[in-house]
């Protein structure tokens, strides 16, 4: 939260990548980052003499998509998936965001997917963040990039990035469109899982990967349809996101006032209850 002269600050919140402790405000492993039980809040706490909570990134964005999104009744539920370098989601049921019983409720990055698929930075093979991030799509490009003398791409003489990509697929090169579609239709398989597990009908996608737009969409819902109940395929809506790049912070806000308020709702209620008791006392 920024500070203005005319708004205090409640506390910082923070969306990291990797499953979290927020509790304790400790990162126990960041994969792509190489964290291993890192302490982010005590720090920070000392720095700026401020409350700090640390959640997952993907599930601070699905907070976000919630309460700053549009259609999303108080006790909806809703499914983010976050599709950046590395994998996550966010689960909200009824209104409240489900942590798990270690808080890593959502961690699909690393389900497996692809049995014996390439190998993923956790130590598996062919997990879900091999096949649809924004590093798979990369990584795959580069990979078959000297088998498609057709694809525009060969041209780049540097490191593919994903805006270059999205480029080339906005204007059907079959390397590019090859790629992405893969990676929808492995997504679409974890959707499956998840909506065949909690039946959650509103998914969100958040992330770098929402930048393929329509068809990349059109790849995930053939692949859920095909892999899932007709029924639940039927009920479900799989959407991009609302908010953009913002959503993590705007979810990390969120859930720090909602700390805040609980905080706050407690003490009232703490406060009414001893008022009430002093009336007994005195009545
Ligand atoms: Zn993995």
């Amino acid at each position: 939260l920024t500070q203005t002269a005319y708004k205090p600050i409640v506390g910082i919140g923070i969306g990291t990548p990797g499953l979290v402790n927020s509790s304790e405000g400790v990162v126990v492993n960041a994969v792509n980052l190489d964290w291993k039980n890192l302490s982010l809040a005590r720090p920070l706490q000392a720095k700026y003499h401020l409350p700090v909570s640390v959640f997952n990134d993907s599930q601070a964005a699905a907070m976000g998509e919630f309460t700053f999104g549009e259609g999303n009744a108080p006790e909806s539920s809703l499914i983010a998936i976050n599709l950046r370098y590395g994998v996550g989601a966010g689960i909200i049921i009824n209104g409240q965001l489900f942590h798990g019983d270690g808080g890593g409720a959502g961690e699909i990055g690393h389900v497996v997917v692809q049995e014996g698929g390439f190998p993923c930075r956790c130590g598996n093979f062919g997990c879900l963040e091999t096949v649809a991030s924004t590093q798979a799509v990369i990584q795959r490009v580069q990979m078959l990039i000297n088998q498609n003398a057709n694809s525009s791409l060969t041209k780049i003489d540097e490191e593919i990035s994903i805006d270059q990509i999205e480029q080339a697929f906005k204007v059907g090169d079959p390397l590019s469109r090859q790629i992405v579609m893969q990676a929808g239709h492995y997504l679409g398989i974890a959707i499956s899982n998840l909506i065949g597990t909690l039946n959650i009908n509103r998914i969100i996608l958040v992330g770098e990967m929402t930048c393929f737009g329509d068809s990349w969409l059109d790849a995930i819902q053939k692949s859920m349809r095909q892999t899932t109940l007709s029924r639940l395929a039927e009920d479900t809506h799989i959407e991009i996101g609302q908010l953009g790049p913002n959503g993590t912070i705007l979810g990390a806000s969120a859930l720090i006032l909602k700390d805040y308020s609980l905080l706050f709702t407690r003490n009232t209620r703490q406060a009414s209850l001893i008022e009430r008791g002093n009336h007994r006392g005195s009545s």
